[in-house]
């Protein structure tokens, strides 16, 4: 038998290695136990409207814009409608850094909610490859046989027809991913054109269909535990006060098997949790359901851990138990390790009130930002490798680059006028109608009478104006004769 010491060290083994790797350190491959119950059907409901949203997003348009689009390639993203441009880059960085802090809060206040429920790797994974694989290899014991089994026909057709089933909607995925990048309407001229003239848009497709097929047919867990910087941050997230799904220890302390428990060193394991003597049997009866269930491959009796995602299907498990051992629901649950020890239930602790006041201010930052952004991005410089020019009648000239954003989706008439310190502009060339969403260059000459030199650095501002109206105010500089 056993001794307590022993016992213990058992307890904290997982300390010392990962569930997913077995001692030689090969993949130790998870199988769970499809999970069912309260949580398991709220998750189901939340993932068909999210597989909805991102199904029809590159469809979805505001004032004929999609929804969103990250065209990398030429460097333009619609965010709700709105154009953003590299020449963006200030605003984005803003957006990004709100993004970024409320990510952190969000995180402090709620855990892994977004991992368990709205992560993209979760819902594919738990919610639609999952019960692909459930449905044609069975569950946990089923596909522990199959996998066991040798190379017979059974295994044979439905490795087969998992994997294909696998590859088709990792290739629909990978279509999709691409609509959000280069648009829904170039997606299908690549689809529906010669497949010759579209090589590049068919590589991009069958690259992203690869990948995939490899992480949700074989990475799987490994993205969350080794990939995704979320998962890897939560640490340094997280704190004692952040809900989590949690194990109630006080209650659940000391777990044993229902046919132990009268054998127990009761009293040795209640004194190295602190508890008094007389507490009862804990509520667990340590009949592992929650860790069959964990996609993860964990023991959500050893705390909370970096791998837990919170798909809260430990949760629905040990309420089953609890339900068929007459103990109350709640066991595992949504809490906050402070909750638990019953010392401090709040939320909104002092860290939370300084992430919220960044946050607040960053938002307040982008939103004026976002307030203040022109239709147009204008660039007036001096034509490069260019002196000045003397002119008749005491006159100088300079001649300028302009290059023209429309950010816009119409195009834009558009002009130039001098503003200070007067002379006259003449442009060079027609580069008055700027296409929509696209930009367009000229160039400018500018003459000043000497007497509106200030040296040989003059300092010029003009006025940009977009069908009419004034979008823009612009200096540059103007060069002439040291006098
Ligand atoms: S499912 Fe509940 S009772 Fe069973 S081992 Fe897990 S925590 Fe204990
Ligand atoms: S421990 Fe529970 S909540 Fe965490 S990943 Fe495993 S089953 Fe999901």
């Amino acid at each position: 038998m056993s001794s307590d010491k022993d016992r213990r060290i058992d307890k904290d083994s997982f300390r010392d290695h990962l569930s997913t790797v077995d001692k030689e350190g090969k993949r130790n491959w998870i199988f769970p136990k499809k999970p069912s119950g309260r949580y398991y059907k709220a998750r189901n409901i939340v993932a068909v409207l999210l597989l909805l949203l991102f199904f029809s997003g590159p469809f979805i348009t505001i004032n004929g814009q999609p929804i969103l689009l990250l065209n990398i390639i030429e460097r333009k993203f619609v965010i709700f409608g709105m154009a953003f441009w590299p020449q963006d880059l200030g605003l984005l960085v803003f957006g990004a850094l709100s993004f970024i802090i409320f990510i952190v809060l969000f995180t402090a206040i709620f855990g892994r909610l977004w991992c368990g429920w709205a992560c993209p790797q979760t819902i594919f994974m738990e919610m639609v490859f999952r019960r692909v694989e459930y449905w044609i290899e069975g569950d946990r014991a089923q596909q522990i046989r199959l996998n066991r089994s040798e190379w017979n026909w059974n295994k044979i057709w439905r490795k087969t027809l998992k994997h294909s089933v696998f590859f088709g909607m990792a290739f629909l995925i990978s279509n999709l991913f691409l609509a959000y990048i280069i648009g829904k309407d170039q997606l299908f001229t690549i689809i529906t054109d010669p497949p010759s003239q579209h090589l590049a848009g068919l590589a991009s497709i069958t690259v992203f269909s690869g990948v995939f097929y490899g992480v949700f047919a074989f990475l799987r867990e490994q993205v969350c535990h080794f990939i995704c910087p979320y998962g890897r941050m939560q640490s340094v997230l997280l704190d004692n006060n952040s809900i989590n799904v949690m194990y109630d220890y006080k209650r659940g302390e000391p777990r044993t098997k229902p046919q132990n428990r009268d054998d127990l060193g009761r009293k040795a394991t209640l004194d190295d949790l602190g508890l008094s003597p007389e507490t009862n049997y804990g509520d667990c009866i340590d009949c592992h359901q929650c860790v069959r269930v964990c996609p993860m491959g964990i023991d959500i009796r050893n705390g909370t851990q970096l791998e837990c995602v919170h798909c809260t299907a430990c949760i629905d498990a040990c309420d089953d138990v609890m339900d068929k051992i007459n103990k109350p629901r709640g066991l595992i649950r949504y809490s906050s390790e402070n909750a638990i020890r019953k010392e401090n239930g709040k939320n909104f602790t002092p860290r939370v009130a300084g992430y919220s006041s960044i946050l607040v201010v960053l938002l307040i930052t982008f939103f004026t930002f976002l307030s203040m952004r022109a239709d147009t991005e204008t660039s007036i410089l001096r034509q490069p490798g260019t002196m000045f020019q003397k002119l008749p009648n005491n006159q100088y000239s300079n001649i300028y680059e302009v290059k023209v954003i429309n950010k816009t989706f119409e195009p834009i008439q558009y002009e130039v006028k001098l503003l200070q310190p007067g002379g006259e502009l003449t442009p060079l060339g027609d580069f008055s109608e700027v296409p929509a969403q696209g930009s367009t260059k000229g160039r400018l000459l500018v003459k000043l009478p000497v007497e509106l030199l200030a040296g040989s650095q003059t300092e010029l501002t003009f006025n940009v104006y977009a069908n009419g109206e004034k979008v823009e105010t612009i200096t540059s500089g103007f060069i002439g004769p040291n006098l």
